[in-house]
C-alpha cells in the first residue's frame, strides 16, 4: 500500500532559451505529491505517517520555497548575485530563516542564504521530479512522485525497496540498530 503527502513549493524560475513566455522569469505554486510504499505496519496501521514524510522531505525541499531556480549557465545568475552583493543579502539576511541544509548533487545546489538553486538541467516538472528524487531517494521508500506547477504536471514511478523495518509505536524507520530514533522502541 502507499502513504501519499502533498507539499506546496513557490518559487521563481524561467526556461532558458526555450522559444515562448516561458523564457521570461515568472512564478508558480508547485505541487509535489510523494507517494511512499511498503507493507502496512501493524503496531501503526499504517505505511508510513505521512506527517513524517512531510517533515523529511520539507527539510531540504524548502531551499526551494521562496526561491529562485535558474539553470547554471543562464546569464540572470550573475546578474541577480551582483544585486544581491550590492544589496548586502548575498549572503544572508536576518530574516531569511526558513533556510534547508545546503545540498549538493549532480542535478542542483542550493544556496540557501540567498534563496537559490541552481539547476544542471531546465527546471521544468519533469526536471523537478528528478531532482527530487536524487535528494530523497535515500530518505524515504518512494513509489511516485508527481509534480504540477500551473497547466504542466508530470509524473514518476519508481522501484521501491519494500519490507523497511518500523517502529510499531509511531510508524517511522528504524535505524541500522533496529531501535526508533523518535520513541526510543527497540526491535525484539
Ligand atoms: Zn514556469
Ligand atoms: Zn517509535
Amino acid at each position: 500500500m502507499r502513504s501519499i503527502t502533498t507539499l506546496d513549493l513557490q518559487y521563481a524560475h524561467r526556461f532558458f532559451g526555450f522559444k515562448g513566455e516561458a523564457q521570461y522569469l515568472h512564478g508558480h505554486t508547485g505541487i509535489l505529491t510523494i507517494e511512499v510504499e511498503d507493507s502496512v505496519e501493524p503496531g501503526v496501521n499504517m505505511v508510513f505517517p505521512c506527517n513524517e514524510i512531510q517533515k523529511t522531505a520539507w527539510d531540504v525541499l524548502k531551499n526551494f520555497d521562496h526561491a529562485l531556480i535558474l539553470r547554471e549557465d543562464d546569464p540572470l545568475l550573475p546578474a541577480i548575485l551582483k544585486v544581491y552583493e550590492e544589496q548586502g543579502i548575498k549572503d544572508g539576511a536576518p530574516h531569511n530563516q526558513m533556510k534547508g541544509p545546503a545540498f549538493h548533487t549532480d542535478l542542483a545546489t542550493a544556496y540557501p542564504e540567498c534563496r537559490l538553486v541552481v539547476t544542471k538541467e531546465t527546471m521544468t516538472v519533469e526536471g523537478m521530479i528528478k531532482i527530487v528524487y536524487d535528494l530523497l531517494k535515500d530518505k524515504l521508500n518512494i513509489a511516485k512522485i508527481t509534480f504540477s506547477s500551473g497547466v504542466n504536471k508530470a509524473s514518476e514511478e519508481f522501484q521501491t525497496k519494500n519490507r523497511i523495518d518500523r517502529c510499531p509505536l509511531c510508524g517511522i524507520a528504524l535505524n541500522e540498530n533496529g531501535i526508533c530514533p523518535k520513541c526510543g522502541y527497540k526491535k525484539q
